[in-house]
């Protein structure tokens, strides 16, 4: 049996992670889960799952729960350090780092330190601190499989030993498919009056209001190829982005003698969690399963990076190496947060962005310090910038 900390419980891959260990109670059990600010299902989880450990990460949130009536063996917590600590206690086999956001990362750091295996959705963490987790992980022996569909559908087509954080033998490039979002062939005309209802909406996956509008901006890819240079060791040369509107192809290995491994199944995050939930045994799924026939074809397009700047950003970001990716991460974190608030407009997003970017450029990453305070600092920054825009 092997005990999770599952970190973010209450978000979309939470609900993907609880739906797998409903299916297969005598494989999995919680040691620890948690929430930020949602108590209300944090306590249902608990009720359900039973963890040893809850913990809260919003203040207020935490106080509304401590006077419900939680299980007897799960205890309640509240903070950040409290989170770091618990991913590295010794009974915990596997850590989800399902937490969205910066805000993740120092329990990434933490559970890597503790040289845990670490089954990562949260993407934004190793965008920001990639320089430290990836030496990390290898020096203190931590695993990290990827979660987030498309680095999963590269792992699955990588050999049954390959460890992230190693560049891939024989391997010429790797592709990264991307639904295209929303907004794929929508004339650019009408990008202003885009609002945040039609942003989150996407056509083929049902996610968090953030990463679905990073989707539809393409930051979501732009994200993504930061994260597949740091898991893979690859040159962000080496990672080609295709539009594939069916989401069926969730990734595409080239190897150098013109062979090409592909994963392909529905959109279906329960898919590649089961994956890494088996460490690479397979465990039996129900849903709709891929159907050939009803699909009956496979589109291809290049990006336009005219209508999404956001993929370009990234590869500027990945370019200039050091702290960018993670000022490019924070200004972006504030600007759908602005979005999504309706402070400002869709478009303003990569303007945003990319002024950021100019602002700070990039130094040496050194520390987890040093890039929670440049993340502040950028935050900050933004909001201002988004404030005097107003
Ligand atoms: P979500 O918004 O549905 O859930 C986020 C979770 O993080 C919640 O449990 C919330 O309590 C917690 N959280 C939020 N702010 C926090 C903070 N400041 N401190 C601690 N915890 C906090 O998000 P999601 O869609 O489940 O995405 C989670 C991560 O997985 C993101 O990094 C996302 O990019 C990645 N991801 C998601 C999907 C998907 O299908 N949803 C696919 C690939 C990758
Ligand atoms: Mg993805």
């Amino acid at each position: 049996m092997k005990q999770l900390a599952l970190l973010g419980a209450t978000g979309s891959i939470g609900d993907s992670v609880c739906a797998i260990v409903r299916k297969h109670p005598e494989r999995f059990g919680f040691f620890a889960m948690s929430a930020h600010s949602n108590w209300q299902k944090a306590l249902q989880l608990a009720i359900e799952f039973k963890p040893r450990h809850l913990i809260i990460t919003e203040h207020q949130a935490h106080q509304a729960l401590q006077t419900e009536s939680l299980p007897s063996g799960t205890q309640l917590h509240w903070g950040g350090d409290v989170l770091n600590g618990v991913v590295a206690e010794p009974e915990v086999d596997l850590v989800v780092a399902a937490i969205v956001g910066s805000a993740g990362m120092a329990s990434v750091m933490a559970a890597v330190a503790a040289g845990k295996t670490l089954l990562l959705a949260n993407k934004e963490s190793i965008v920001s601190a990639g320089a430290l987790v990836m030496p990390l992980a290898k020096e203190k022996g931590a695993q990290i499989i990827p979660l987030d569909s498309e680095h999963n559908a590269v792992f699955q087509c990588l050999p049954d030993g390959y460890q992230t954080g190693h560049r891939p033998k024989q391997v010429k490039h790797i592709t990264l498919t991307a639904s295209g979002g929303p907004f794929w062939s929508k004339p650019m005309t009408e990008f202003a009056s885009i609002t945040p209802g039609q942003a989150v909406a996407h056509p083929k996956w049902d996610m968090g209001a953030k990463i679905s509008v990073d989707s539809a901006t393409l930051m979501n890819k732009g994200l993504e190829v930061i994260e597949a240079h740091w898991l893979f060791d690859l040159g962000e040369q080496d990672i080609d982005v295709v539009v594939h509107p069916q989401s069926t192809i969730h990734s595409l290995v080239h190897y150098v003698d013109g062979s090409v491994l592909a994963q392909l199944g529905s959109p279906d995050m329960q898919i590649p969690i089961s994956y890494g939930l088996g460490l690479r045994d397979r465990l039996e799924n129900e849903g709709a399963f891929l159907d050939l026939l009803a699909l009956s074809r496979l589109d291809f397009h290049e990006p336009d990076t005219e209508k999404f700047p956001c993929l370009r950003l990234a590869r500027e970001a990945i370019q200039a190496g050091g702290t960018l990716p993670a000022v490019l991460n924070a200004a972006n974190e504030v600007s759908v947060a602005a979005f999504l608030e309706g402070q400002m407009g869709f478009m303003e997003i990569p303007s945003v962005n990319e002024s950021l970017m100019m602002q700070y450029g990039a130094v040496p990453v050194t520390s987890l310090e040093q890039l929670q305070a440049l993340d502040a600092e950028v935050r900050a920054a933004a909001q201002k910038l988004i404030g005097k825009k107003n």
